[in-house]
């Protein structure tokens, strides 16, 4: 039987599905017959068996202890939710949502599904990461790839096939969040340049102005209706959610206001016009500006510089949202796919190349490490070792996946053991980053203190970190691969991450192109007369430093470059 692989979007808000079918991309209906699956898990309260999706989201506007939902921001921490007076983690209630929509996908496709792509924000941790990646296993889902939402949606607007370099900045208007991220294409590889965004800015807070708005029409005001009347309150933020995706098409639109206990006696109706609406939102509006500025700043870019704008999200389809983009861009956004599906679309297409050729991978791949990597050491300070310092190996905006090596030296005479907290952040002292785990390294020769132990951290493009330690002189190597979970996730996952691993540590200096490349540079450069070395030097040199830094965009950046010079040389341009 053929692999079937599907493209997930786990949303905050909401969730879909889709797979990658000759043709193009098809999103998948839910049991509702709808393509969003609201991100809400509940109780029923008839029968007591699970609810998910519309009929979820339903009751929580009713009964919210029998409800939960955003619980995504929750993933990778301790933080609990109660469901009828039990408590459950976030990656328990993702993985409720993905098993429902791997049963939906199921039926609607008329076979099982075995493999998946999961999407998460691009500046999930590698906590959070693995979070998402366990979620799916306890969903009975094969988790195939972690996928960065923005690259996503570059992949659905097919951006990873241009084969020219470009760069764009993908904005996402979720519901309750808001993220921006520029990414470079070179050469067939996404890189991230840089992310910014509020965790607390979506579609919801403009809904939250509309209610606040249409409450001072008829004379009070959100703080009194909230005191008095939670669940007129509930009714009215749902016609004020409809008045606002109205808006997004019409001029205006009629709001009923529900009878609020002790401040209004009936229904009122209130005429909201477009124009209104956009006032009340100008403060959310000025808001959108901080993050795009500070992504373009991280990225060392201007907006004139970027190639393309990707709208994601379904707050975007709103024209005050699309007119910020437009000025601050001063050009249209691309807009051809849903930017509500826009995701699980490049999901997808994402799943389909991880099923047909392995040899894809290289294409799709590259990331920044969001926070350093790395031990903790003792620093001599005044003649005496001072424990807690943070050496990191691998450092912040590093392109992953990546490999890096340090050395550390024993302290002590005859010290036969060391063991390594390892940590992730960029403070300097370890106690204000976030510890992940230990490894102990035994066996040290007998000796004066200074014994060199190598330790190799390996970031892969899912999040998860392999550490290994290797006593110089030796052949002992400690190793283990990383993450607060890391007991709980299943043999094979561990033995398939590893392998995975242990191509990214392969030396690049072996790779046989580049060697040959190298070769030919350096002959060259022999019969060259001294007028002409510097270029070849100097282009060998860069060549040296990228494969030293395990970069793929860096190496193959480098590569083409000294490519160039030697053809230069051999070409009619010698000397
Ligand atoms: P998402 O998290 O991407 O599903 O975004 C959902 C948000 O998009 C919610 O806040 C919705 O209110 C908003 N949204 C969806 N459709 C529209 C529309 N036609 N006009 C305005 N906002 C919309």
């Amino acid at each position: 039987m053929n692999e079937v692989a599907i493209g997930i979007d786990l949303g905050t808000t909401n969730s879909v599905i889709a797979r990658f079918e000759e043709g193009g991309v098809r999103v998948l209906e839910n049991r509702q017959g709808e393509l969003m699956t609201p991100s809400t898990v509940a109780l029923d309260p008839d029968g007591g068996g699970l609810l998910i999706g519309r009929p979820a989201r339903e009751l929580l506007a009713l009964h919210p202890g029998r409800a939960v939902g955003a619980f995504k921001r929750a993933m990778g921490s301790d933080e609990q939710f109660s469901l009828d007076m039990r408590q459950h983690g976030a990656v328990e209630l993702s993985a409720c949502i993905l098993r429902a929509l791997r049963e939906d996908a199921a039926r609607t496709l008329g076979t099982e599904v075995t493999g998946c792509v999961i999407t998460v924000p691009a500046y999930f941790n590698e906590e959070q990461r693995f979070a998402t990646m366990k979620a799916g296993e306890l969903a009975g889902l094969n988790v195939m790839r972690i996928l960065n939402e923005p690259t996503a949606a570059a992949i659905a607007y097919g951006l990873h096939r241009l084969d020219k370099e470009s760069k764009f900045l993908v904005f996402d208007l979720g519901g309750g969040t808001f993220d921006v991220c520029i990414m470079e294409l070179f050469e067939g590889i996404l890189q991230v340049l840089s992310t910014a965004g509020a965790s607390r800015l979506g579609g919801e807070d403009f809904t939250r102005r509309l209610v606040s708005w249409t409450l001072r029409e008829v004379g009070t005001s959100f703080e009194q209706a909230e005191l008095r009347d939670i669940a007129a309150l509930g009714q009215l933020y749902k016609r004020c959610e409809m008045a606002k995706r109205k808006l997004s098409d019409q001029e205006d639109v009629e709001v009923i206001v529900p009878r609020f206990m002790d401040l209004l006696d009936r229904d009122v109706s209130v005429r909201m016009m477009r124009e209104d609406a956009e006032t009340a939102w100008e403060p959310l509006l000025r808001d959108l500006a901080g993050p795009t500025r500070s992504a373009l700043m991280g990225a060392k870019l201007d907006p004139s510089d970027l190639d393309e704008i990707i709208l994601v999200g379904g707050a975007t389809r709103m024209p005050a949202v699309r007119r910020f983009v437009e000025s601050f861009f001063g050009r249209q956004p691309v807009e051809s796919i849903d930017p509500d599906l826009t995701v699980a679309h490049g999901a997808a297409i994402q799943a389909a190349l991880c099923l047909q050729d392995a040899a894809v991978e290289e294409i799709v791949v590259t990331d920044v490490v969001s926070h350093s990597l790395g031990v903790d050491v003792a620093r001599e300070i005044a003649g005496r070792p001072v424990t807690g310092y943070f050496s990191p190996v691998i450092h912040r905006n590093t392109v992953i996946p990546t490999s890096r090596t340090e050395d550390y030296y024993t302290l002590h005479t005859n010290q036969r053991a060391m063991r390594f907290g390892i940590y992730e952040g960029d403070a300097r002292r370890v106690e204000d980053n976030r510890h992940i785990g230990t490894l102990d390294v035994n066996g040290i020769p007998k000796g004066p203190a200074g014994q060199q132990v190598d330790v190799t951290f390996t970031y892969d493009v899912n999040g998860l970190l392999e550490v290994e330690a290797t006593i110089a002189g030796t052949a002992k190597k400690f190793s283990r691969i990383f993450s607060r979970e890391s007991k709980t996730l299943s043999k094979k996952a561990l033995d398939a991450a590893a392998g995975r691993m242990s191509k990214l540590k392969a030396d690049p200096l072996k790779n046989p192109r580049y060697r040959d490349l190298k070769l030919r540079a350096e002959s060259l450069w022999k019969d060259a007369p001294e007028s002409m070395r510097a270029a070849l030097d100097f282009a060998l040199i860069s060549f040296d430093e990228a494969l030293m830094t395990r970069n793929a965009m860096s190496i193959r950046k480098a590569f083409e470059a000294l490519e160039k010079e030697c053809d230069r040389f051999d070409g009619g341009e010698r000397w």
